[in-house]
């Protein structure tokens, strides 16, 4: 990953040079992260750059800011044509977007009490967050020894700052015991997530994920997935997911904004499956990126062309809650 490319930030509704894109040490977000943010791609399309899932991704953007009380001054179409333009100052094809809105400096009292709300859209050009290599020969990871906090804890379907030291201490201990990445558990001892994934099993050629129920980020790629599994005539059951069925299932995969589609090849040293990419994951990788890059008629929806502003806004529902059946 690198920054080097990216010229101009958008911040506070001016579009401003990489070096002067700055706040202040006093910043209440620097000291207790209270601020929430998104993480989108935009791909190369015959058509131009796209962002991928634009709505779905500024929708949970301002669920998540209502929940720390952050009051975004924009409206959703005004933060949409921002992504736009930085994509298209810094001249990027393809590249990952960060939007972040977060409480900027006046107190350091717990409560922000009249802290600025400072909304910044940046993006850079990054590879696939496993690598590239990943997609194809899966990645191997390990049962974390933190335990993902609960929505009673922290509302789990925000994407908060904060929230994020939990995945970092997971995915620091995994990768320092080499693993490539890291799952966690739930309170109860069911699968939870990966640090900045969803996790995904395939057995007997059925495709099994969890939900919110097990204090997940309720991702949008998932969303897709489950959307384009369901397409290829595969049937998706969202349910508690146990280590034994991960152990035990044919094919595993994590779903993210930053990891795409990533086949898991191996869990502390078990292979999954045959140990390498399965079938399943392979046909929904395909259908994924036909998806991304404009090839799909029927996912054209899902795609935000950064040549056209003011584009009106679906704002659809998340897909899978139409068929959520929550077992045991
Ligand atoms: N879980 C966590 C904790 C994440 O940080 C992410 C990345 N946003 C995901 C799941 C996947 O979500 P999405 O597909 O929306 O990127």
């Amino acid at each position: 990953m690198s920054f080097d490319k990216t010229k101009w930030v958008w911040m506070n509704g001016e579009m401003v040079e990489w070096h002067q894109a700055n706040f202040h040490v006093s910043s209440h977000a620097l000291h207790y992260g209270t601020g929430v943010f998104e993480g989108m791609r935009c791909y190369e399309t015959d058509e131009g750059a796209a962002v991928f899932r634009m709505d779905a991704h500024l929708d949970r953007l301002y669920t998540s800011a209502s929940v720390y009380g952050l009051d975004l001054p924009y409206s959703q179409v005004e933060l949409a044509n921002a992504v736009c333009e930085v994509i298209e100052r810094n001249g990027f094809n393809s590249c990952y977007i960060r939007p972040i809105c977060f409480f900027g400096s006046n107190v350091l009292g717990l409560v922000p009490r009249n802290c600025p709300v400072e909304v910044v859209v940046f993006a850079w050009e990054w590879a696939p967050l496993l690598g590239q290599e990943s997609l194809e020969k899966g990645v191997r990871i390990t049962v974390s020894p933190w335990t993902k906090f609960h929505s009673r804890m922290m509302p789990t379907t925000a994407k908060a700052s904060g929230q994020y030291l939990n995945s970092i201490l997971a995915v620091r201990d995994a990768q320092a015991r080499g693993f490539d990445e890291a799952i966690l558990l739930d309170e109860k001892g069911n699968l939870a997530e990966g640090p900045g994934e969803n996790l995904f099993i395939v057995s007997d050629n059925k495709i099994f994920t969890n939900d919110e129920s097990s204090s997940i980020l309720m991702g949008i790629t998932r969303d897709a997935a489950i959307e384009l599994a369901e397409d290829l005539g595969y049937r998706v059951k969202v349910c508690k997911l146990t280590l034994n069925d991960l152990m035990a299932a044919d094919e595993a995969f994590f779903t993210g904004t930053a990891a795409e589609i990533t086949p898991i090849r191996e869990v502390d040293f078990n292979p999954i499956g045959d140990g390498t990419r399965g079938k399943v994951t392979h046909e929904l990788q395909q259908a994924f990126f036909a998806a991304v890059q404009g090839k799909s008629a029927a996912h054209r929806k899902w795609l935000h062309f950064v040549a056209r502003p003011n584009q009106p806004f679906l704002s659809e529902p998340l897909t899978s809650e139409a068929f959520v059946s929550v077992g045991d």
